[in-house]
């Protein structure tokens, strides 16, 4: 191996690593320098499908017979992904030790104040995903304490449920600069830790709060209004996409579509309707 082959791969371990990630056969490694040297393409021999193509879980299909489903491809960080799904005994505060109290992989680190690393409930059966943290939460280390997350916690009581019931994380855990949305590099490098997480609590659904949580964990690109309200499967679990609630602050008129995304995440979690509202 040529010495930036060498410089290659040993990067890609050393970020492994940091991960928590560090049992490698040969075949691993050299595929970290082929992603570093073009696109990953998927795996094929993957045991598992990353993201499979949209199939209805079961247990929520839609009642709709003339919907489509559309077909997503696998996505990108699928070497990375199968990694994390191989650690054994992971735990949440395993997650937050690997991140370190002063990450620096990305550069979200130049203007953080804290690491917003998620809270809830270790065992929830529900997660809800935004894409990062605004200024309050980048203020107090929590996810969703602002405005927004006030509206949060409005939607998870409007489904008879308390915050500390559910999990919330974003897929950065840092502040991007002026709440401008997070760059794929900054996403790419601080989504495992999301996966991680995910992959502990095991919950029965996720939300995605908006598109970029929902492009961050299935790889796609599609338009929230394509794609809102519809039941996914990403590794076993159900995934749902609506609006995020910083959007509804501005389209107050949206929010009755949430409410109707909410109510079949209620459904598929067995939860009742609330009284007439
Ligand atoms: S966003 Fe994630 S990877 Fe980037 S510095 Fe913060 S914790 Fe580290």
């Amino acid at each position: 191996m040529n010495p930036e082959g060498r410089a290659r791969v040993e990067a890609w371990l050393e970020y492994f690593n940091d991960l928590g990630i560090s049992d490698f056969c040969l075949d691993r490694a050299s595929s970290a320098v082929e992603a570093a040297r073009t696109p990953v393409e998927p795996i094929p021999a993957a045991p598992e499908p990353l993201l499979r193509p949209a199939r209805v879980a079961s247990s929520v299909v839609d009642p709709n017979p003339t919907h489509v489903a559309p077909v997503l491809p696998v996505i990108k960080s699928a070497s990375l992904f199968a990694a994390n799904e191989r650690i054994e005994g992971d735990t949440l505060e395993k997650i937050r030790e690997d991140i370190g109290e002063n990450c620096r992989r990305c550069k979200l680190c130049e203007q953080r104040n804290k690491i917003v690393f998620g809270a809830g409930h270790p065992k929830a059966e529900l997660v809800f995903v935004g894409e990062g943290p605004g200024h309050d939460e980048d203020m107090q280390g929590l996810p969703f304490v602002g405005r927004a997350g006030k509206l949060l916690t409005q939607m998870i009581e409007a489904m008879g449920l308390c915050r500390d019931a559910v999990y919330i994380a974003n897929v950065v855990k840092c502040r991007p600069p002026q709440n401008r949305a997070p760059e794929p590099d900054e996403i790419e490098t601080c989504s495992p830790f999301l996966y991680r997480q995910l992959a502990v609590i095991r919950p029965k659904a996720v939300v995605c709060l908006g598109a970029i949580a929902f492009q961050s964990l299935t790889g796609t690109k599609p338009s929230m209004s394509r794609i809102r309200g519809q039941w996914l499967e990403f590794r076993g679990i159900p995934l749902l996409a609506t609006y995020h609630p910083a959007y509804l602050l501005r389209n107050p008129n949206a929010k009755g579509d949430v409410w109707e995304d909410l109510k079949k995440v209620m459904a598929h979690l067995g939860l009742k309707l609330p009284a007439k509202r």
